[in-house]
């Protein structure tokens, strides 16, 4: 509980092994990794070596075999699941490669959704939702549905839907693998620009190194451990 609130999330001697019926993967082991509040971290690492798996463990989706994860600065093992959806909710953004917006509601409606989880009113919902995608450039969107944009937009308003609550933190997974180059370029810089402004630190899991460049801090996911990659290396 009481830990040095620079930190947003930290992980301890993280380990992590899969196991299914005889077949265990290990995927990491001892790993230490510590994000501080307005910081941006890249993962950087190839295909397999465990980058989503450190990020569910870092976002309390999935549990550690080993170590410990705090979340700003709970100890996610000792909370209830309920306790722990609440912190998630609260403190972490998320994006994900594909947008997970609830295709029966409006842009704004899914953005408005962990205002009303975290106990905002329906008005304050609305207020902050509109201002977030107003400042993702979908302002003339709010009532479309996700099927009603493009692939560029819904990824836009998953942005806004992980900034909505200001978290600490946001998780990104591969969060412009899926658009073209071009579309990809302008959401992240949207997407830098609002944890930027809202001081929120960022952790990157991606596989285009010109994106991991532009953050403070590019790691590399090798062999189970975690290597911090010079600039000029990237
Ligand atoms: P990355 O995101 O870097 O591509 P992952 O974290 O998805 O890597 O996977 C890391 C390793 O764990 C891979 O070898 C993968 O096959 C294995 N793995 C991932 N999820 C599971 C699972 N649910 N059950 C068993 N093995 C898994």
């Amino acid at each position: 509980m009481n830990e040095p609130m620079q930190d947003v999330i930290r992980a301890e001697r993280l380990g992590k092994t899969y196991a299914e019926g005889k077949l265990h993967t290990p995927v990491f082991d001892g790993l230490d990794f510590a994000v501080q509040a307005g910081e941006t971290v890249a993962i950087l690492g190839a295909s397999g070596a465990g980058k989503s798996t450190l990020l569910h463990l870092l976002g309390g989706l999935d549990v550690p075999s080993a170590g410990e994860v705090y979340v700003a600065g709970q100890k996610m093992s000792a909370l209830s699941d309920a306790a722990r959806g609440r912190l998630r909710n609260r403190a972490l953004g998320f994006v994900y490669q594909f947008h997970h917006l609830l295709p029966e509601f409006t842009a704004l409606e899914n953005v408005m959704m962990p205002v009303l989880l975290a106990g905002g009113s329906t008005a304050e919902a609305q207020r902050r939702a509109q201002v977030l995608l107003e400042s993702v450039g979908l302002g003339h969107r709010l009532a479309h549905k996700p099927g009603e944009l493009s692939g560029g937009e819904r990824q836009r308003a998953a942005v806004a839907r992980a900034l909505v609550n200001n978290p600490a933190c946001v998780l990104g997974d591969e969060p412009t693998g899926n658009l073209d180059e071009k579309t990809a370029a302008v959401v992240f810089e949207q997407m830098l620009a609002l944890n930027r402004a809202q001081a929120t630190s960022l952790v990157l899991v991606t596989h285009d190194r010109r994106l991991a460049r532009r953050l403070d801090r590019v790691m590399e996911l090798r062999e189970g451990r975690l290597h911090a990659l010079a600039k000029a290396d990237v």
